[in-house]
């Protein structure tokens, strides 16, 4: 039987955001989840957390972030007798990265007792000291199928006592070829045991392995959001005084060309900008005290690609209508949901993808709550210390905005601006971006590599045939 949870409004999916206490976990366990602020359920823990506790077989299909660490690991660590000196538990993961992860959310979920050991067992680190490891007794093993073959194979790893095996990220180990090595493993298993199987989809070999190696096993199904929603929210947790150090993290992370910061405070979009200078990243902030032209200036540099972050509150980022922004960053979560929706329906337009970025501190815990109501999600967490960018270049916008003084009043008109700079000047139609005139000013975007040349060349040339003024607008 398959039991289907789909994304939005639906009785099932209300199954989502129920508190674990609505199960049979030990009050002990209870209180790790909640020092984890593990407050609700995630739709996959509602959906196969009462099915997996009863010691059924289960195959959940749900994607990435969704929660299936806990949804294998509370069953396998209620079972567990810590007194037992042998392993009750397997976990098969694809690669080592995985099983990283895995054992680290194990031990995070098993610390309400002591002694229990868990283990680690993957390619590419020698076999010599995790034989010695499994000599000395291990209560749950995570590991990569090949490697867990090869202890089986030398006798190291003994399976007698397994009462849980699980096969995480299955599709994943199938498209890796491991089809035949879990078929071995899963035979040194005793046939008394409860198989969980996850997997972000379901081809036809998950198919194959639960006919083969599991018993009558319950089905839970996570569809995807909507294809149309182009906003793709994700919640980090932080602690207050690294939430303005995780937006630059962020940054560095999803690496948007513009991406909006919202604060709740004034005082605190100051506070960020000064981090993200520090940082050396190109940020501007709006707010209600700045002048008419230095609005434009700010709003200017930031449409035309040469500003990387715009940190404003609510208040100033009204009627802000920006066409390319990749990002939205939450950087304090508002209080109230239909602020939250209008702040992330800024991004995701037009044919685009969009980010929308939620810093959640401890205090935000009900904020969250009322947002994910109000959109029947289920908010996607995800963890700011596994943040490791892969590029830890400084970010730099693409363009550098040049500010030619004369504008509307010198009857300035972009053409003349743009002629000025393919011509004489030489640069071509590609290295020029947006031209905006204003009243005094004339503001001109190019590309970062040709900048200094080009103010170089407008101020030693004419524009309209005068001389100008011209200066780059950067720190
Ligand atoms: P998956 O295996 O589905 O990709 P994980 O089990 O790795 O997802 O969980 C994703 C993140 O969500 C982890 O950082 C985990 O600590 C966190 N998490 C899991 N369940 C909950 C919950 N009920 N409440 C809050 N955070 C959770
Ligand atoms: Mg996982």
């Amino acid at each position: 039987m398959t039991k289907t949870i789909p994304p939005s409004s639906s009785p099932a999916a209300d199954a989502a955001g129920r508190f674990f206490n609505e199960l049979p976990l030990a009050p002990a366990m209870l209180a790790t989840l909640q020092q984890l602020e593990y407050l609700t359920m995630t739709p996959i823990q509602a959906a196969s957390l009462p099915v997996t506790l009863a010691g059924r077989d289960l195959i959940a299909q749900a994607k990435t972030g969704s929660g299936k660490t806990a949804a294998f690991a509370l069953p396998l660590l209620t079972k567990l007798n810590p007194r037992r000196f042998a392993v009750q538990a397997m976990v098969l993961c694809p690669t080592r990265e995985l099983a990283d992860q895995v054992t680290q959310e194990i031990r995070r979920l098993a610390r309400f007792t002591d002694n229990i050991k868990i283990l680690s067992l993957c390619g590419g680190s020698v076999m010599r000291p995790q034989r010695e490891s499994l000599e000395h007794g291990a209560h749950i093993v995570v590991g990569t199928p090949g490697r867990i073959m090869d202890h089986l194979e030398r006798g190291s790893l003994k399976l007698d006592a397994l009462d849980t095996l699980v096969l995480d990220e299955a599709d994943r180990m199938l498209d890796m070829g491991f089809y035949d090595d879990i078929a071995f493993v899963v035979k040194q298993c005793p046939a008394q045991r409860q198989t969980l199987l996850f997997s972000a989809t379901y081809p036809e070999g998950i198919a194959r392995l639960a006919r083969q190696f599991m018993r009558d096993p319950q089905e839970v199904k996570l569809l995807e959001q909507h294809k149309e929603n182009k906003i793709r929210q994700r919640f980090y947790k932080v602690e207050n005084e690294n939430r303005l150090q995780a937006v630059a993290q962020l940054l560095k992370l999803y690496r948007p060309v513009s991406a909006l910061a919202f604060c709740n405070t004034k005082q605190q979009c100051r506070s960020l900008l000064e981090v993200l200078h520090a940082q050396g990243i190109k940020a501007l902030t709006l707010n209600g005290d700045m002048e008419q032209r230095e609005r434009d200036q700010v709003l200017i540099q930031f449409a035309n690609r040469s500003c990387s972050v715009l940190v404003a509150t609510d208040v100033a980022a009204r009627g802000l209508d920006i066409a390319q922004l990749e990002a939205v960053i939450n950087v304090d979560v508002t209080p109230d949901p239909e602020i939250h929706i209008h702040r992330i329906g800024r991004t995701g337009r037009a044919d685009e993808d969009g980010w929308a970025l939620n810093l959640c501190g401890p205090a935000d815990r009900n904020r969250i709550i009322n947002i994910a109501r109000m959109m029947h999600i289920e908010p996607e967490w995800h963890d700011l210390a596994a943040l490791q960018s892969s590029d830890d270049s400084a970010l730099v916008p693409p363009m550098v905005t040049l500010q030619i003084l004369g504008g509307r009043k010198e009857k300035i008109r972009p053409g003349d601006v743009l002629g000025a700079l393919t011509g004489e000047a030489g640069f071509t139609r590609e290295q020029v971006g947006k031209i905006t005139v204003t009243d005094q000013y004339t503001y001109v975007a190019v590309v970062r590599n040709v900048a200094r040349e080009a103010v170089r060349k407008l101020s030693a040339g004419k524009v309209k045939g005068k001389m100008v003024k011209v200066r780059a607008l950067e720190d």
